[in-house]
């Protein structure tokens, strides 16, 4: 089966905490404090695999967990970095963040994407000693790795779909201008996967061609296949529709011409304006007032039409040919514009609570929906600050710090952030 869409929990891995160690050596007193820091969790990178084409993989295993970094020990020594997890997906694939349905990633390039942070490691003791707290019996505890579930969606980018029932010859027509090399058979549905065929134009040019599994009667109602493979070619940037001009199977190929049409306007509009060129393949086993009859009816609606006949290669090159020129004035594979989860996602978690623990004149905050917010924290822009101590003070967090009795100049502590407190 060909999947082409799953959703997975993704979680990075914790900080280490850090340690609470001082300094012991043989007739040395009281050593000062040396307890390293923890280290930063695994991330959870996707990176695209050339040799995937499909999600088949992300179907049975659904959580992927990245390593903790350890924690912080004595003498100064830091825990160490959890390992960086690694999701293949193929070329193509959109992440998106189920809850906020936020686009985070459009796989469609080498660059990889971290798609969940690892905790950075608590801070040691030694972080926390001064001249007045000589010997601080505290450390922090590690951040917690970011966590999220994600649908992950395969939309292949191709120049050029190819449209049609099953059976016209699409899979015949890609094996004979590419390199791909689909399963061909006569009978319908042979193509389960998509297959991209480089068809190479000479002089370093070449476009991708996608031969799609067909299309059936009903499929944009949820009728058979039809809808999830619409999907992609979703990306393309023109389409090639194939009709078996002899109407070998006893149907007739202007109404097989308007059903597929209809499916897309039905599935997609914008896919249903994308610039066709048709094909009237198995012209072999045509006669001439059935090409002449379809062949006007195409060019009345204004469309270019070419007759082929697939296996021999037959008017092949002339239609790849009128492809390669219409793509030469069309705009680039549509790339999908990655958006930012926003702040007020995080924020209508703050009923998940938070902790704030005093030690001596340190309070320090823990809150797990915070941290996003804290890492997009301009600490030099007023209106940023302005947010961010509106969220302090609306999730409760400056009621509790005065009620565990927090006076001026005493240190709030939240992660990275450290600041004088100002009643
Ligand atoms: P698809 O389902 O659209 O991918 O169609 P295929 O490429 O798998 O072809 C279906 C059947 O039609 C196969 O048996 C092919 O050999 C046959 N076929 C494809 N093109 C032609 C053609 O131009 N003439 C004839 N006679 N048969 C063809
Ligand atoms: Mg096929």
């Amino acid at each position: 089966m060909f999947v082409d869409i799953a959703k997975i929990k993704i979680k990075a891995g914790n900080g280490g905490n850090g340690a609470v160690a001082f300094h012991r050596e043989k007739y040395v007193a009281s050593g000062g404090p040396d307890g390293g820091d923890g280290g930063r969790g695994g991330n959870i990178v996707f990176r695209v695999n050339t040799n995937l084409s499909t999600l088949a993989d992300f179907r049975y295993k659904k959580s992927y967990k990245a390593k903790n970094g350890e924690d912080g020990r004595g003498s100064h020594c830091n825990g160490k970095k959890g390992e960086d997890l690694y999701i293949d997906v193929p070329y193509g694939t959109l992440i998106r963040e189920v809850e906020s349905g936020t686009l985070m990633a459009d796989m469609s390039s080498n660059e990889e994407f971290i798609a969940a942070h690892g905790g950075k490691g608590g801070w040691g003791n030694v972080h926390f000693a001064t001249p007045t707290r000589q010997t601080p019996r505290f450390a922090k505890n590690g951040m917690p790795g970011e966590d999220w579930e994600v649908q992950l969606e395969l939309k292949l980018l191709a120049d050029v779909g190819l449209l049609g029932f099953p059976n016209v010859g699409k899979s015949t027509l890609i094996s004979v201008v590419s390199q791909a090399k689909p399963n061909i058979g006569n009978y319908h549905f042979t193509t389960i996967t998509p297959v991209l065929g480089v068809v190479s134009m000479g002089e370093g040019s070449s476009f991708v061609m996608a031969d799609i599994p067909g299309l059936i009667e009903g499929a944009a109602d949820g009728v058979g296949l039809g809808h999830d493979f619409l999907r992609h070619v979703e990306r393309c940037r023109m389409l090639v529709h194939i009709v078996d001009v002899a109407g070998s199977e006893g149907r007739d190929p202007i109404a097989d011409f308007e059903a597929i049409n209809a499916e897309l306007v039905k599935f997609n509009p914008e896919m249903a304006k994308l610039p066709q060129i048709v094909a009237g393949n198995k012209s072999d086993l045509a006669t001439p007032e059935q090409i002449d009859r379809f062949r006007s009816y195409v060019e009345d609606l204004g469309l270019p039409y070419f007759s082929i006949c697939a296996p021999i290669a037959e008017g092949t090159q002339e239609l790849i040919n009128a492809v390669a020129a219409k793509l030469a004035t069309l705009p680039p594979i549509k790339r999908y514009e990655a958006e930012e989860i926003p702040l007020e996602f995080y924020e209508k978690k703050k009923n998940t609570g938070f902790t704030v623990r005093r030690e001596d004149d340190v309070f320090i905050v823990e809150a797990e929906w915070l941290i996003p917010i804290l890492a997009k924290t301009d600490m030099d822009d007023y209106e940023s600050l302005q947010y961010l101590q509106r969220v302090i003070v609306s999730s409760g967090i400056e009621e509790e710090l005065l009620r565990q009795g927090i006076t001026e100049g005493d240190t709030v502590s939240i992660y990275d952030l450290e600041f004088e407190f100002v009643p």
